[in-house]
C-alpha cells in the first residue's frame, strides 16, 4: 500500500477535524507477520516476527482533567469519552461488552497507571485520533499496533521514559486483563521492537531481543502476505483450548513450560505421554516449532535465505497436522504457491483463518500470487489479499 506510513498529514487532519486543536505529535506502531514460531510465545518460547509498513498512526494531545476521549477513523460510533481514575477491567464472569475497540486503548491506560507508571487524578488524560492501514482481524496484529501506538503516545507527551520492552509488556498486560485476550507477548514486542529490515528473534522467557537482518530485497526474494480475508468463529475457543493443552503437557512432562522440553529428547518424552495422541501432537508442534526457529536463525545468519522455505513450509505442516489450528483456506494458499514454484510457505498468526506467508523468488512473486487467486477462485473463495512483507521499522515518532 502506497499510502502505508505516508499518513501523518491525514491523522493531523482527522485530529483537527474531531477535537477542533492542534495534536501535539503523531505517532505510529506498525502490524506484523510471525516468520516462524507459532503458538510458542505462551509457552516460553522462540518467535520470530517482523513488523509491516502497515501502521496504526495516533495524532495526540495530553489533558489535564483526567479525561480520556478517544476517536477512530477506522471504527463506527464517534468519540468515546472516559475518565481515567475509573478505568477499570471488567471481571471475567460478567460478561457483556467490554467498551468495543476503545477497551484496546483505555486498557493501555489503566495498565500504565496500574503498573504506577502514571499517578494522580488527572494523569494520562488525552485526545486520541487513530488511523490505520494495518487490515482488522487478519492476524496481522491491529490490535497490538493500536495499544503499542497509544502507550507510545502517552509515554512521549507525559514523558515517562518507558523502554520499548516495557511498553511492550504493559500493552499485553492491557490485552489480556482489559480487553480479556489471553494473548502471548509477541504481537507487541514485535510493534513496539522491530526495526527496520530485519526480523526480531525473541526468547519470551528471557525476554531478549536480537535484531536478525533480514534484506529479502537485496537477495532478490520477496517475503508475501496472502490474507485469506476468512475469520473462522472456532479461533477463540481454540486458543484457550490450545494453551490448556500446552500447560497439561508441561505438568505430565514435569517442566514448567514447554521450551524446557530439549528437542534432542523429544522421541522419549512423548514416549511418557503415550496413550494420549492429542496431547503428544500438540507437544511435538511446540519442541519442533521451538526448534525450527533455532534453525531458521542459523540459516540466516549463514546467509542462506532460501534455505528456510523448507522450514516454513514444515513448520505449516506442524500447525496443521499437529497443532490443528489450519483450516482449508490457508491450507490452499501453501499448497499452491509451492506447487507454483515458491521456495516455502506457512499459516502465520493465531490460525483457524487470518494470512499465510510465502518465500518466493522475486522473479516468481507474480505468478505464484497469481495461482493462488486463481485456486481461491476456482475453490470458491473470496479473493485473498496478496501484498509484499518489507521487513519494517517498529514503534516510532513521525511529527
Ligand atoms: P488482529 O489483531 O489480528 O487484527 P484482533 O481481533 O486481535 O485482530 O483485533 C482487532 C480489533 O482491534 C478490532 O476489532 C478493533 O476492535 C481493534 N482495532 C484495531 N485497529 C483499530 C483501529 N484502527 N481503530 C479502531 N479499532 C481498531
Ligand atoms: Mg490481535
Amino acid at each position: 500500500m502506497s499510502d502505508s506510513v505516508s499518513g501523518p498529514d491525514r491523522a493531523v487532519e482527522g485530529f483537527r477535524k474531531v477535537f477542533g486543536a492542534e495534536p501535539e505529535g503523531v505517532w505510529a506502531a506498525p502490524g506484523r507477520v510471525n516468520l516462524i514460531g507459532e503458538h510458542t510465545d505462551y509457552n516460553d518460547g522462540f518467535v520470530m516476527p517482523l513488523a509491516l509498513p502497515h501502521t496504526c498512526l495516533a495524532a495526540a494531545r495530553a489533558r489535564t482533567d483526567g479525561v480520556l476521549r478517544l476517536h477512530s477513523g477506522d471504527a463506527p460510533g464517534g468519540v468515546v469519552e472516559l475518565r481515567v481514575d475509573e478505568l477499570a477491567p471488567v471481571a471475567d464472569d460478567a460478561g457483556g461488552d467490554r467498551g468495543g475497540w476503545a477497551a484496546y486503548p483505555a486498557g493501555v491506560v489503566w495498565a500504565l497507571r496500574d503498573a504506577g507508571v502514571l499517578t494522580g487524578a488527572a494523569a494520562g488524560g488525552a485526545d486520541l485520533h487513530y488511523t490505520s492501514t494495518v487490515p482488522t482481524g487478519a492476524g496481522l496484529s491491529s490490535s497490538a499496533a493500536l495499544e503499542v501506538v497509544t502507550a507510545s503516545a502517552l509515554n512521549e507527551l507525559y514523558g515517562l521514559g518507558l523502554e520499548p520492552l516495557r511498553i511492550a509488556q504493559l500493552c499485553q498486560r492491557a490485552e489480556n486483563v482489559f480487553v480479556g485476550v489471553p494473548c502471548g507477548i509477541m504481537d507487541q514486542t514485535a510493534s513496539a521492537c522491530c526495526t527496520d529490515g530485519n526480523a526480531l528473534f525473541l526468547d519470551t522467557r528471557e525476554l531478549s531481543l536480537r535484531q536478525v537482518p533480514f534484506d529479502l530485497a537485496a537477495e532478490g526474494l520477496r517475503l508475501l502476505v496472502v490474507d485469506t480475508q476468512v475469520k473462522h468463529e472456532l479461533g477463540d475457543g481454540a486458543y484457550a483450548n490450545r494453551r490448556a493443552a500446552c500447560e497439561a503437557g508441561a505438568r505430565a512432562l514435569g517442566v514448567r513450560a514447554l521450551r524446557d522440553v530439549a528437542y534432542e529428547r523429544l522421541d522419549a518424552a512423548l514416549g511418557t505421554l503415550a496413550g494420549d495422541e492429542t496431547l503428544v501432537k500438540r507437544v511435538r508442534h511446540v519442541v519442533t516449532e521451538n526448534h525450527r526457529v533455532e534453525e531458521v536463525i542459523e540459516r540466516l545468519d549463514a546467509g542462506a535465505t532460501r534455505s528456510i522455505g523448507p522450514i516454513l513450509t514444515d513448520g505449516h505442516a506442524s500447525c496443521r497436522d499437529d497443532f490443528e489450528i489450519s483450516c482449508a483456506e490457508l491450507d490452499l494458499v501453501v499448497e499452491t504457491a509451492n506447487a507454483a514454484g515458491a521456495l516455502g510457505a506457512r499459516m502465520t498468526g493465531g490460525g483457524f483463518g487470518g494470512s499465510a506467508i510465502v518465500l518466493v523468488e522475486e522473479a516468481d512473486a507474480e505468478s505464484v500470487g497469481k495461482a493462488v487467486t486463481e485456486a481461491f477462485a476456482a475453490a470458491g473463495y473470496r479473493a485473498p489479499r496478496i501484498f509484499p512483507a518489507v521487513p519494517s521499522a517498529g514503534a516510532r515518532r513521525l511529527g
